[in-house]
């Protein structure tokens, strides 16, 4: 717990995660590693920004054990990242594609690389699909443990949403435990109605695949996906954001970035004050990117 008074908020620190500076990448990580052991796989092809968290996981994870990895990325915007350094580290290499050809770079790259005699593995941006989702569902049974270790109830789960996958997670996690938690996603960039169909899709994809029935309205009333904190886009941040940063560093030396964590804490705050939330018990998940908060202290703290 880091904060009492009006509420109680604590933070579950999957930044912490033991692999490559951790976050919820890492945690889906690890699902896909088992998955592609499983198909012999022997080449990884995934897809990300020169900023992306996911990219230099599976870089990692691919150096690691010895396997390729090529990084399909928009040209447009790549610019040199702490996280695009890394990926360079681990030796990935990029396959640059403008915005309207991602599509069929990824065809193309796969295609060719089976047409090699490769056995290629494709993890979707973000580790979107029911292997990232189930990495999450997992996660809401550790929330559930530590409710039951330490006798309390989280009214609330706050955190940062971009695919929608870790959410999508927690959600199955809750319809499936039957808790009354109500889990909120602080949209990173996308507005709805798009960023909550996503979810609600992925929902009903792990549901279906593990043979879950709900109705749809059980489904679409508990998906909350916030879309007033995204500042203007993905990445870019304004001046109460930094502050956030700032203030939760020094506080409590816990650090925040500018593209997820940061505009979720701060998110979460406005939130908070305005549905006037007393007496809650409330959970963040703080769900990593810690190589941004040193590219927030390059780009000079603000
Ligand atoms: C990718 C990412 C998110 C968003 O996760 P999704 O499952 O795509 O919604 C949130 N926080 C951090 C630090 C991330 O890297």
């Amino acid at each position: 717990m880091i904060e009492s008074g009006r509420n109680n908020i604590y933070i579950k620190r999957d930044d912490l995660l033991p692999f490559s500076f951790g976050g919820n990448k890492a945690r889906k990580a690890f699902d896909f590693l088992e998955d592609l052991t499983k198909k012999k796989a022997n080449f990884i092809v995934t897809y990300g920004s020169s900023s992306s968290n996911h990219c230099r996981i599976i870089a990692n994870v691919a150096k690691s054990i010895g396997l390729p990895c090529l990084i399909i990325t928009p040209e447009e915007s790549f610019k040199p990242t702490f996280n695009s350094k890394l990926m360079k580290c681990f030796g990935a290499e990029f396959v640059f594609s403008s915005y309207d050809k991602i599509h069929d770079t990824i065809e193309d790259t796969i295609s060719k690389l089976k047409d090699e005699g490769y056995n290629p593995y494709f993890i979707m941006g973000g580790g979107h699909g029911n292997i990232g989702t189930n990495a999450y569902v997992k996660c809401f049974d550790e929330i559930l443990q530590y409710e039951t270790d330490n006798k309390l109830h989280f009214d609330y789960i706050f955190h940062a949403s971009g695919t929608g996958t870790t959410q999508a997670g927690l959600v199955c996690g809750k319809l499936i435990n039957n808790s009354q938690t109500n889990i909120v996603g602080i949209s990173i960039a996308r507005k709805n109605p798009y960023g909550s169909d996503v979810i609600i899709q992925s929902v009903q994809d792990y549901l279906e695949f593990k043979k879950y029935i709900f109705s749809q309205e059980d489904i679409k009333k508990n998906i909350h996906f916030i879309d007033s904190y995204t500042s203007t886009g993905y990445g870019k941040s304004n001046k109460q954001i930094a502050n956030t940063i700032q203030q939760v560093m020094s506080d409590y030396g816990i650090p925040l970035d500018e593209t997820y964590t940061g505009k979720a804490y701060y998110g979460m705050k406005q939130y908070i004050q305005s549905n006037n939330l007393c007496n809650k018990n409330i959970l963040f998940i703080h769900t990593g990117g810690t190589p941004l908060f040193f590219d927030f202290l390059n780009d000079g703290g603000e």
